[in-house]
């Protein structure tokens, strides 16, 4: 079995959103500003990257109205910010985007997915992403703010893209489960190292998800907190203790601000 390592390349940053949108029903009011990251897998043979980010371009041309900013699910939402573009971030690691053999969708919201096309469209990557995640586009209305344009999804499907059917080990070592709840079946990637196994949340989370507050843990009845955007919230719930029962797992919520201290995992 390949050991793995794992190398985050924040590429861009959300500033000061609603943190309830994070943690549903819990902190309201609260800010978090969340890291939009592409996660770099390497086993020594092959580039993975597990979801691609988004960018300030990319968020201006298709994303935020042309009158204003963007109204989500009640929140006026702080324009996307730069920090090292994609292309920039695999340069600093010695590649480009011709080097990538796979890219992981843990799902189809736009900060996961508008970099897809836009850094490796005239490449051979594949791309895979559950099939049942796929057949859910074009979003639910309720949905509409949180995906990309069709035209992205257009262009993703013009890739070499696959869909899978369920749990699926892509490559040795590197396992996607399928944690509805969030999305309608968006996938999480364990991945094995030599530090133990490691699973990218493929949900929209924080930390407080999987470890909430002792003071929320002695008053509620449940042990962790599903995502505030959820197409079935209790689904999500299920999906975030099958991915706490993973033996010996590292857990990495995919936007927790701890990822800015991370330098390569495992
Ligand atoms: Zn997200």
């Amino acid at each position: 079995m390949p050991d793995w390592k794992i190398t985050p390349l924040v590429v861009a940053i959300g500033p000061q959103r609603e943190k309830s949108r994070f943690t549903y029903m819990h902190n309201f009011g609260g800010r978090v500003d969340v890291p939009y990251v592409s996660w770099l897998l390497q086993d020594g043979s092959h580039n993975v990257l597990v979801d691609t980010g988004c960018s300030a371009t990319e968020y201006a041309e298709k994303i935020r109205p042309d009158d204003g900013p963007l109204l989500l699910a009640g929140e006026t939402f702080a324009d996307v910010e730069d920090l090292t573009p994609l292309e920039q971030r695999l340069a600093d690691q010695g590649l480009e985007p011709g080097d990538i053999d796979l890219i992981v969708q843990t799902h189809l919201d736009w900060d996961h997915t508008m970099n897809t096309p836009a850094v490796f469209g005239d490449t051979e990557v594949k791309v895979v992403v559950q099939r049942d995640e796929w057949d859910r586009i074009p979003a639910h209305p309720l949905f509409a703010g949180t995906y990309s344009p069709k035209s992205t999804y257009a262009e993703i499907e013009a890739m070499n893209f696959e869909t899978l059917e369920g749990d699926t080990e892509i490559l040795p070592g590197l396992e996607l489960v399928v944690t509805p709840g969030h999305s309608p079946a968006g996938q999480s990637a364990v991945v094995q190292t030599a530090e133990g196994p490691h699973v990218i949340v493929g949900m929209c989370t924080i930390a407080e998800n999987f470890w909430p507050t002792e003071e929320v843990l002695a008053k509620g009845t449940y042990t962790v907190i599903p995502t505030g955007m959820h197409t079935d919230v209790m689904a999500c719930y299920d999906s975030m203790l099958k991915i706490k029962a993973i033996p010996a797992a590292r857990i990495l919520p995919f936007h927790d601000i701890a990822v800015m201290e991370y330098d390569t995992l495992g």
